[in-house]
Formats: C-alpha cells, structure tokens, sequence
C-alpha cells in the first residue's frame, strides 16, 4: 500500500490537495501528478462510492442516515494508494468496477451528506494521509481534510465540457446523453456543494486551475510548476 519516497523521522512529506466538482480532471490529473513524483494517491470520492455499493448491496434506504452510518461503522474499506492500481475493497470484494456504475453515481451523494459518514470517512483519510507524500483528490480536502496541505489546487471547466468528457469517458455520444450527463452533473455538484457537513467548497488559499481550454498535460505541468518548490525544500 506504501510507495514513493519515505519520509525521513520526523520529516512529513507535502501533501498535495485537488479538490473541484464532478468531471473536472482530477483523477486523471491527480493519478498522473503523483506518478511524475512518485508519490501515492488517494481518491476519496472513491471511498464514498464504495460506501455507497455497501449501502446499496445491504438494501439501505437512502433516505435513513442513522442505518448508512451503522453501516459504516462495521465496513471495511481498502483503498490501495498506487496511482498506477488504485484499486479499492469493501469486506475483501474487489469493487473498483461496480462503484463508477450509474446506480452508485446516483446514489453517492445522498451517501455522503450523511455528517457520521463524513466524520468517519475524514478520519480513515487522514490516517491515510499519515505521513504526507500523496496526492489526495476529492470535494472537501483543501478545506477539511487536510487544511495543512503544502499545494491545494481548485480543478474546475465549465459543466458543458465536463459533462463531453464524461460521456466521452462512458462511450455516449449522442446530444441527449451528453445533455442528461451534464444534467446529472449539475444535480450532483448542487447536492455536494449544499450539504452542510464539509461541502465542495474552495479554500481560500486553493489555486484555481480551468481546465476548459487545457489538456491533461497541460493542467499536469501547471500543478506541477505549483508543487516544485514544496517538494525541492
Ligand atoms: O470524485 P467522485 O465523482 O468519484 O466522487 C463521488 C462523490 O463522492 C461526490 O459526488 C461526492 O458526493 C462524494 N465526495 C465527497 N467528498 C469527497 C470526495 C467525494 O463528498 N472528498
């Protein structure tokens, strides 16, 4: 699960934050950023989605907070950090394909408001983060999960093109899907960014990246550029 470089005693490796809303880059971004470091990765938005597959599998009703977070006292996630298999497990079950299925999608963010699954998520995250040398993507990072990150990057495009690359992603190309991808899109950005508890949020001190006229390795050797002097000191 350890990989990279270890940190001398005493000495934390930075940490680098991408936080941004639904489509935005930042697993293809984050994945590539920490290979060109040989750093780990940890995508949080897969944690919740393998919660969710949980929350799915056991016949929880979306609408009972108090069940999804005894489910998730009592669920084991795996989360392996190599950004080259960043493969994830729920009680031993190899779920890295089912949870960027549709049912999981629609269902993530209801899962995720739940403010328990949000305290015990945050708290398995920054065990993860442990002794910094990662790339951590996600909605809340920069803000809540690791306030301290020595990099935060804002990934965000504007919905339209997010919603493209989507559905270039899920191999749908009429109009309509592009359009129902993009509707789904805005639903769940509007879901993430109104709940109360650690919402999509931008921190202050987070450098906004658009990516709507980028590559991907155009965005790369921008964050990059921003991670070079943390990593060098
Ligand atoms: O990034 P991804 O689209 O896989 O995230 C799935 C969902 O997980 C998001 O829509 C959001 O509801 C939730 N999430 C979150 N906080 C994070 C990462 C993801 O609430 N840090």
């Amino acid at each position: 699960m350890q990989q990279g470089r270890p940190a001398a005693a005493g000495h934390r490796l930075p940490v680098i934050a991408v936080d941004g809303p639904s489509g935005a880059g930042k697993s293809s971004v984050s994945r590539a950023v920490a290979s060109a470091l040989g750093y780990r990765y940890l995508d949080t938005g897969a944690m919740y989605r393998a919660l969710t597959w949980a929350v799915l599998r056991a016949g929880i009703s979306l609408a009972d907070p108090d069940a999804i977070a005894a489910l998730a006292e009592r669920t084991a996630l795996r989360l392996e950090t190599d950004p080259a298999q960043p493969r994830v497990a729920v009680d031993g079950v190899d779920v890295t394909a089912e949870i960027r299925g549709d049912a999981v999608t629609e269902a993530v963010s209801a899962v995720s408001a739940v403010p328990a699954v949000r305290t015990l998520m945050v708290a398995r995250q920054r065990e993860l983060i442990d002794n910094g040398g990662i790339v951590v993507e996600g909605r809340d990072i920069g803000k809540t999960v690791a306030p301290d990150a020595q990099v935060k990057i804002f990934l965000t495009a504007a919905a339209a093109a997010r919603a493209e690359r989507r559905s270039r992603e899920q191999a749908a190309d009429s109009a309509a899907d592009v359009s129902a991808t993009e509707d789904a899109l805005r639903r769940r950005d509007s879901a993430d960014s109104q709940r109360a508890a650690s919402p999509l949020a931008q921190a202050p001190d987070a450098v906004v990246i658009d990516s709507t006229e980028l590559g991907l390795d155009d965005v790369v050797r921008q964050v990059l550029a921003r991670v070079a002097p943390v990593v060098a000191t």
